[in-house]
């Protein structure tokens, strides 16, 4: 079995991880590029959202490297995530490719759906070889978020450009090589040390924007455009609703056992939203109360342009903003994008955050 996946932020790091852990064979898409999307969005349908097509490129490409097997996470309804599988494969066999398609449901959609989707990968290893493979990939991913956290403290604050995205580079190739959980243990305290190293001015203003919308949106750079490392150039802290070691968790280790922390999100969306709405839509409402609370200077929602979750959200947006007086910039993303307007947008709303963070501490 020659298994591929599709590229999500960091997600390689760990998913090698855990499927070396299980002997299986990697096949791991080359990095997100323009030819990725050209080939997902000529093979997609138009209206697709740009996740889908990004994906569809990455299963594209690694089809080609020799993949047989791809496997992608389940979803449900009401957005169009649950149909996500199902459509690439048919997409992908109507131009001929012959491959196995294997989907590890949520534990929402049924516990048995998804120990058939584990089983699946298992490659003969007992449950508890698979729950340590899962863990040992989470411990992976939860050691790149340590240092994409850190980056993003230190980059608004850092004296020399590109200090800190150089040490979150190594960061990555460091955790990449890292063979056993005792190193990886060992490369979060070096990860801390490498940061810690990098020299910063902690007299300079910094902003906090709080980063919130859908989910491949949050974790992937390339189609969010780098929009985290832009705005700590521009010289705000961000913190993001979701880091994918946290959905790991949540997702592999803790709702199998019927332990599921996301109900404080419901509690504080419920003034604007009582039902799920498909994606983390409901979690996005919830978090972004949470974070004009706890006193961030602005929020950014970003998302592909026809997400149906995010839309919903889109529209309560301004009412939160309202009620709990934090600026919210939306931003809906899909293949055309460009860098300049969007680079233009992020400075005139830092720019405001700025003006609006030195008027308040006047009076
Ligand atoms: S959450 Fe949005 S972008 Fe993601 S699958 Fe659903 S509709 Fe598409």
């Amino acid at each position: 079995m020659k298994v591929t996946y599709p590229h999500m932020g960091n997600l390689t790091i760990g998913v090698k991880a855990m499927f070396g852990r299980l002997d299986l064979e990697v096949v791991e898409p080359p990095p997100i590029s323009k030819r990725t999307l050209t080939l997902g969005v000529q093979h997609s349908p138009e209206f697709a959202c740009l996740p889908f097509k990004v994906n569809l490129g990455n299963f594209l490409e690694a089809l080609e490297r020799g993949a047989d097997t791809i496997v992608v996470a389940g979803g449900k309804g009401p957005c169009r995530f649950g149909y996500y599988g199902q459509s690439q494969a048919e997409i992908l066999k109507e131009l001929g490719y012959d491959f196995h398609y294997v989907t590890v449901e949520s534990v929402d959609n049924g516990k048995d759906k998804f120990a058939a989707g584990v089983k699946a990968l298992a490659n003969g290893k007992s449950a508890w070889e698979v729950v340590a493979a899962i863990h040992y990939g989470y411990r992976k991913l939860a050691a790149c978020d340590l240092a994409e956290r850190l980056s993003h403290r230190v980059r608004p604050r850092e004296r020399h450009r590109g200090a800190a995205s150089a040490a979150y580079r190594e960061s990555l190739e460091q955790i990449d090589r890292c063979r056993s959980a005792g190193e990886v243990k060992r490369a979060s305290r070096e990860i801390r040390r490498r940061f810690a190293a990098v020299p910063v001015d902690r007299e300079r203003p910094v902003l906090k924007v709080g980063i919130i919308g859908e989910i491949y949106f949050l974790l992937e750079p390339y189609v969010n455009l780098h929009v985290e490392e832009r705005l700590g150039y521009l010289g705000a802290e961000t913190e993001r609703t979701l880091y994918l070691s946290e959905w790991v968790k949540r997702h592999l280790l803790l709702a199998p056992l019927g332990v599921n922390p996301e109900h404080h999100y419901a509690r504080d969306a419920a003034p604007y939203l009582t039902t799920e709405i498909g994606g983390h839509g409901r979690e996005n409402v919830g978090k972004a109360v949470q974070y004009a609370r706890a006193g961030f200077d602005g929020l950014v929602h970003i998302c592909p342009l026809t997400c149906m979750p995010e839309i919903v959200g889109k529209s309560l947006y301004p009412q939160v903003s309202q009620d709990h007086g934090i600026p919210v910039l939306s931003l809906s993303l899909d293949e055309h994008a460009g860098e300049a307007g969007f680079e233009t947008r992020l400075e005139a709303f830092v720019d405001l955050l700025g003006r609006r963070a030195v008027r308040e501490r006047r009076s």
